[in-house]
């Protein structure tokens, strides 16, 4: 199928899931992911109503970036080294991946610089074969310690489920998150939001609509043509 067809499904399926939960649509953020895209590719998806996409790697988003239409919002959604922050920071408007007081730290220092403010998303770990993110437990303490640098924002969190995971656990995975989101606004920090819950990517979206996500990061279910 095109990407057009494929987009259309995943409307149509985002919907479904919405109608079950009482959701509205328009509350989901169709990110797509664009690793390993071309900027061909990309400027379609653009000029099909994508407004978002994501890449896991600073290098290969550079690599693209001049070629992508300007008219889009570039988001970082994999594991970021510290020392690769200056390279993005002035291109893209989230992290979804940050997991350490180090990066966020760096992520402010580079921000300071060029007088943005970074929004950020805590990864959080919710599973054994993934090393990256935070364990729940210490999620409090680290956005304790961000909301103290004044050039990045939490808006919310993001996670990757167990790759394969039967239903019941990808159910469990999204259902903590959005219980945790929802602990942390009841602590009403200061300039902390929660929300975006960016969860579900082509294999479980659909689970992860019904379990409260409002950003998917469908790849190739997108882009698979
Ligand atoms: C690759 C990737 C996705 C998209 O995965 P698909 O299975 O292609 O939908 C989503 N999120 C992250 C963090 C990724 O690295």
């Amino acid at each position: 199928m095109s990407i057009k067809d494929n987009l259309s499904v995943i409307r149509k399926n985002i919907k479904t899931a919405c109608e079950k939960t009482g959701r509205n649509p328009d509350e989901v953020l169709v990110l797509a992911v664009t690793k390993t895209r071309s900027a061909d590719e990309i400027n379609e998806a653009i000029s099909l109503g994508i407004t978002d996409i994501g890449e896991n790697r600073v290098q290969e988003l550079m690599s693209k970036y001049d070629d992508v239409d300007k008219n889009v919002r570039w988001h970082i959604i994999g594991h970021l080294q510290s020392n690769k922050v200056k390279y993005i920071a002035d291109k893209v408007s989230m992290i979804h991946s940050v997991e350490s007081l180090k990066l966020a730290t760096e992520i402010d220092r580079q921000c300071e610089k060029i007088g943005k403010v970074m929004d950020i998303l805590i990864e959080v770990n919710s599973g054994e074969e993934n090393k990256d993110g935070v364990n729940p437990d210490e999620v409090f303490s680290l956005i304790e310690n961000i909301i103290a640098l004044k050039h990045v924002r939490i808006r919310g969190l993001m996670t990757m489920a167990p790759l394969g995971a039967p239903e019941n656990v990808l159910r469990e995975v999204f259902s903590a998150l959005k219980k945790l989101s929802v602990d942390i606004s009841n602590k009403k920090y200061d300039n902390v939001s929660m929300e975006y819950l960016s969860m579900g990517m082509s294999d479980d979206y659909a689970i992860a609509v019904e379990e409260g996500s409002t950003v998917i990061r469908p790849g190739r279910s997108l882009f698979n043509v």
